[in-house]
């Protein structure tokens, strides 16, 4: 632990987390300054605190507009360390240098969400040291680490506690972007609300003082509620998904375990965008299963998924579904790769294998061909079983906007399925199509996938009709020489009409998964029952596009 005692800055609107937080840095050596509100907070929670007046002699004032805008404060946060005159400067004038600010501003986007927010209770919440504060240990960064979000404590506190109560720069820097984003972010909230203002309307409500300024306001929650993303670049890449296009990879700062930012190449060429696309695709999918399993990803499509008792075994399986199409592909483990298998799998040609690990004699095989990128991404041990789906949040560039939503991390159990047929799947046909369903939630959409005995024996991806996709499925499946007598096949949405089942059924499947919610289900389950097919509903579609 450190012994130096140095300056922790708290002033915080959301109050979330924070006790607990000041504590530890308390034990950690850190000398707690804070703002009224918060101050009295970590007092009652019994903790050391200077308030902030006490160091600038002045008093909060004007209704807290004005609390920590002085040189004793910003000085503390500005002054380089490295700089003597900086640091001669702040000792001529009896001011402590701050070293962490744990600082969240006045909730002016939640205000604004309320349904009759007045103009007065916006203009009230918008936060005018706070974003100083901000701007001032983040461009400082060098010196100060500056916290802005609740989510960031738990990391930081890890970090600070592996290093003797000290943060990386590469952490410091990091927060500072991530300071820099919120700050751009809260003004962008409060520019884009009040241009939206009816200054008119405004006057003549605001002068009784009371009645509610009319605004569009938001019925829902806002979203998402962590909206400070920080991301770390890993590396720039030689081009994006074609050579006229630039690219580089960036990664969560704290990455989730067993995700594919962690990953560690121990061979091989340096990866392309089109690679690492691919890659997670490759592993999202495989390391959900808890038996040992193979996927072949290619163009962002599985084109072979299989479960077995071993990964060698689970590779063979994968690779006939679709032995043209995983030429060039990306294979992935959730097993320990052996010798056998790595010298199975050498027999193609691959771009990238991954594994949670290798054994002395697969990197032999692989050694002798030094293209092939090795992947280690080890899945910890609490999540290598049917772990979810490691994002929370996922992003998508449209126009000049960006769309965000939480991850598809629905996991189906069998309890959660209807049977809708007169017929009811056997238990192995049951384990088939809960198979088929977790491989078709990793298929572009519309998919249909067909399995049989853990293995995929036909895919239908990314076609704009489900009828064409359950086509290709079959027809993929007549190319590598496989029956789909007896097969199980998944549907990710439901059949609009009856003629997507007819094709599935023609094909050969016993039994289909499928959402189910189509105003046509009666006539669909109906051609279920006529073909002589067991049907379950899952209530979940899974489209990925
Ligand atoms: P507290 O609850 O501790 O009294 O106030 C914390 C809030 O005050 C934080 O959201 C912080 O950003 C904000 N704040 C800190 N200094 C100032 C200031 O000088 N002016 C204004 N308007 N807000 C401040």
């Amino acid at each position: 632990m450190n012994t130096t005692a140095r300056n922790a800055l708290i002033s915080v609107s959301d109050k979330t987390g924070i006790a607990e937080f000041a504590a530890a840095l308390a034990a950690l050596g850190f000398r707690l300054l804070s703002t009224g509100g918060t101050a009295k907070l970590l007092k009652d929670a019994g903790l050391p605190v200077t308030e902030v007046a006490e160091v600038t002699r002045f008093p909060e004032m004007l209704d807290g507009r004005v609390k920590t805008l002085h040189p004793a404060i910003h000085g503390g946060l500005l002054a380089r360390r490295d700089t003597p005159a900086h640091m001669a400067a702040l000792q001529a004038h009896g001011i402590g240098a701050i070293d962490l600010a744990v600082i969240n501003l006045y909730p002016f986007e939640a205000t604004v969400a309320r349904p009759g927010c007045t103009l007065a209770e916006a203009i009230e919440n918008i936060d005018i040291g706070g974003p100083a504060m901000v701007r001032s240990a983040a461009k400082n960064w060098q010196d100060v680490a500056v916290l802005t979000h609740a989510s960031q404590y738990a990391a930081v506190l890890q970090e600070l506690r592996a290093s003797g109560g000290q943060l990386s720069a590469k952490t410091r820097f990091a927060l500072s972007v991530a300071a820099f984003n919120r700050v751009a972010q809260y003004d962008a909230a409060i520019s884009e609300w009040l241009s939206s203002v009816d200054f008119d309307a405004s006057q003549g409500q605001g002068e009784s003082g009371s009645a509610p300024f009319a605004q569009s306001a938001p019925v829902r929650a806002p979203f998402p509620a962590q909206a400070n993303p920080v991301f770390i670049k890993l590396q720039d890449l030689r081009y994006g998904e074609n050579p006229h296009q630039q690219a580089a990879f960036y990664r969560d700062l704290h990455p989730a375990p067993g995700t594919l930012a962690t990953a560690r190449q121990l061979q091989g060429k340096e990866l392309s965008y089109n690679n690492i696309a691919d890659a997670d695709a490759a592993w999202e999918c495989v390391r959900q299963f808890t038996q040992a399993a193979c996927v072949i990803v290619k163009h962002a499509n599985p084109c072979g998924v299989a479960v077995a008792p071993s990964a060698g075994q689970a590779y063979a399986k994968a690779l006939q579904t679709d032995p043209t199409s995983a030429f060039g592909g990306i294979i992935a483990f959730n097993r320990p790769l052996d010798g056998p298998a790595a010298e199975h799998a050498a027999r193609q040609f691959v771009e990238v294998l991954m594994a949670p690990a290798f054994t002395p004699e697969a990197l032999a095989v692989f050694a002798a061909k030094p293209n092939v990128r090795l992947l280690q991404i080890e899945l910890p041990a609490d999540t290598a079983h049917a772990a979810p789906a490691a994002r929370a949040l996922e992003y998508k560039r449209v126009g000049s906007g960006l769309l965000i939503q939480t991850a598809d991390q629905h996991r189906l159990q069998e309890t959660d399925l209807q049977v809708v047929t007169e017929k009811r799947p056997t238990p192995q046909q049951m384990q088939d199509l809960l198979f088929a369903w977790q491989v078709a939630q990793y298929v572009k959409s519309n998919a249909i996938v067909f399995c049989k005995d853990g293995m995929t024996v036909g895919v239908g991806a990314g076609q704009m009709s489900r009828l064409d996709s359950a086509r290709i499925a079959s027809i993929k499946a007549q190319n590598a020489g496989l029956s789909l007598t007896g097969a199980a096949a998944a549907s990710d949405a439901f059949f609009p009409f009856r003629d997507g089942l007819d094709v599935l059924a023609d094909a050969g499947a016993a039994c289909v998964i499928q959402p189910g919610g189509s105003i046509r289900d009666a006539e669909v389950i109906a051609a279920a029952n006529e073909r002589g097919i067991a049907m379950v509903f899952t209530g979940v579609r899974h489209f990925r596009h």
